[in-house]
């Protein structure tokens, strides 16, 4: 006859199942609330409220594990105080962040999501001691993959930080063999994974973190400007994967099961940004799979461009019928949106029929322009989406393009040569007149050459676009 054993929970181990459900589920409703503009807050609120009963539970949870064994206080201390210096320091640095440098930041917490599960990773393989002998073979299995999504998301979201802050290039890097570089990675990955589940060797263990964290900067640098916006989101799916891998290691629950949301909720949102913009999904998560390497910045920057000042800009617009503004980037780093809901104001009281273009990537995180134009109390119902607007624009007399540059690049609808091509853009150049805002001519993000600035009813307004548009105003 054998024995059965009956583990009972314990209150701590009881209390901290129910707080992770809750904890689950508030996470659950943060993203539901994160997904509308008018309940956004709201999910932020849900978001902070599960991360705090999920911290508690947490620390409750070891303090019950680790009562009573050598060492118990002094690591709890250090837990604490670990959780207090980082949550200080993510307080302050989400305070003092400026709204253009937030998608930098953000690819920098990915990078330290991915570095926790190499971290937790190694940590599990140093105490393969503790495990089951039945289960040891997966625990290896677990250990690599941890290892190998961590590390592809630490270097890949250090690469996407450096691009994003523009301290490096935001070209692609283009090595010869690229894809059969990618492809031979993931391949040999699965080889080592194998042969790591049969004899687990520490240098096994070295060999793919290297060869993770080679990959994961390959694939980020061998991505292009105007796919950005994809990477970051990809890069938000991978941190996702990586926290789900660690908490199979942990045995959390929670860490499971909100990997898994980030995971799937980011890797959807990266879908969606394809889709919008026209580019394979294969191919961005592949790093620019198939992409041609792009011409050298202003190879095909032809003719003559055309000026405009501010007084002129103030009558023309005086006499048109119909305006559309499409703000971009710029108009974030000119901080000019108070100003252009002013002019927007001034001109729809003279009847003008003023309404606003936002492309899905204007700017440098998805809903920048929106989030600006809500800041400035411009109304909701003229605030269009680019599909929304597209059609309208050969019936406009005037187009502000007020800092945007990629967005309404006509290339990337009429040549096929482009790195851009084939994401949809503001059709801006249909219009009667376009007045573009912005500092020089230096091409946009992506680093490609702008048309649009030397078609003939484009003029430039040179300048800090929102110096210039005070002057209009004070023109108008
Ligand atoms: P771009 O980045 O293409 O261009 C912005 C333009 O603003 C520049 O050409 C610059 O020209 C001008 N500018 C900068 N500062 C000022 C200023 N103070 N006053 C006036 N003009 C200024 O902007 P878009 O919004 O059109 O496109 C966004 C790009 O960013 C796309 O390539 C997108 O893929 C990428 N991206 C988007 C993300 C997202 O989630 N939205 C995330 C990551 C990347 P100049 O220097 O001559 O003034």
């Amino acid at each position: 006859m054998t024995a059965a054993y009956v583990v009972v929970p314990t209150v701590a181990v009881m209390v901290a199942g129910a707080a992770y459900i809750v904890a689950a589920l508030l996470f659950i409703l943060s993203l539901a609330g994160l997904s509308k503009h008018d309940t956004s807050r709201r999910g932020v609120v849900y978001g902070m409220t599960g991360m705090a009963i999920a911290l508690v539970a947490t620390v409750w949870l070891v303090a019950d594990d680790a009562w009573g064994q050598p060492g118990a206080a002094l690591g709890l201390t250090l837990l604490v105080v670990a959780v207090l210096i980082g949550g200080a320091i993510g307080l302050w640095r989400a305070r003092v962040v400026e709204m253009t440098a937030m998608p930098q930041l953000i690819a920098l917490f990915h990078s330290f999501v991915g570095l926790a599960a190499v971290l937790v990773g190694w940590n599990g393989a140093a105490s393969e001691f503790a495990v089951s002998p039945d289960l040891v073979g997966i625990h290896r299995a677990e250990v690599f993959i941890g290892v190998f999504i961590g590390a592809v998301t630490f270097t890949g979201s250090i690469v996407a930080y450096l691009k994003l802050s523009a301290r490096i290039s935001s070209r692609p890097l283009v090595l010869p063999g690229k894809n059969v570089l990618n492809v031979g990675a993931l391949v040999l990955f699965v080889a080592l994974t194998v042969w790591y589940v049969i004899t687990p060797a520490l240098w096994l263990l070295v060999v793919v973190t290297v060869l993770a964290l080679a990959l994961g900067w390959h694939l980020v640098a061998s991505i292009g400007g105007g796919d950005m916006p994809v990477v970051v989101s990809m890069l938000n799916s991978y941190s996702g994967w990586a926290a789900a891998a660690a908490g199979f290691l942990l045995d959390n629950d929670l860490l499971i099961v909100t990997g898994a949301l980030v995971g799937s909720s980011g890797a959807y949102l990266s879908y969606i940004m394809c889709r919008a913009m026209n580019r394979s999904f294969l191919s961005v998560i592949a790093g620019g799979f198939g992409i041609e390497a792009p011409r050298a910045d202003g190879e095909d920057a032809q003719g003559e461009h055309r000026e405009i000042d501010a007084a002129s800009a103030a009558e023309l617009l005086a006499g048109a019928s119909s305006v559309v503004i499409t703000p971009g980037y710029g108009m974030a780093v000119a901080q000019a949106q108070y100003p252009v809901a002013e002019l927007a104001q001034r001109l729809r009281e003279r009847g003008i029929d003023v309404r606003f273009g936002i492309h899905p990537v204007a700017g440098r995180l998805p809903g920048h322009m929106n989030v600006l134009l809500a800041e400035a109390k411009v109304p909701y119902d003229i605030v269009l989406e680019m599909d929304e607007i597209n059609d309208d624009l050969a019936s406009t007399d005037v187009v502000l393009v007020i800092g945007a540059n990629d967005t309404v690049n006509p290339a990337a609808a009429e040549d096929p040569g482009s790195p851009i091509a084939g994401m949809p853009v503001l059709r801006v150049w249909e219009a009667a007149n376009v007045i573009v805002f912005k500092r020089s001519m230096a091409s946009g993000y992506a680093g490609v050459p702008n048309p649009l600035f030397f078609r003939d009813n484009a003029q430039m307004l040179f300048g800090d676009a929102k110096a210039r548009v005070e002057d209009i105003l004070r023109e108008l």
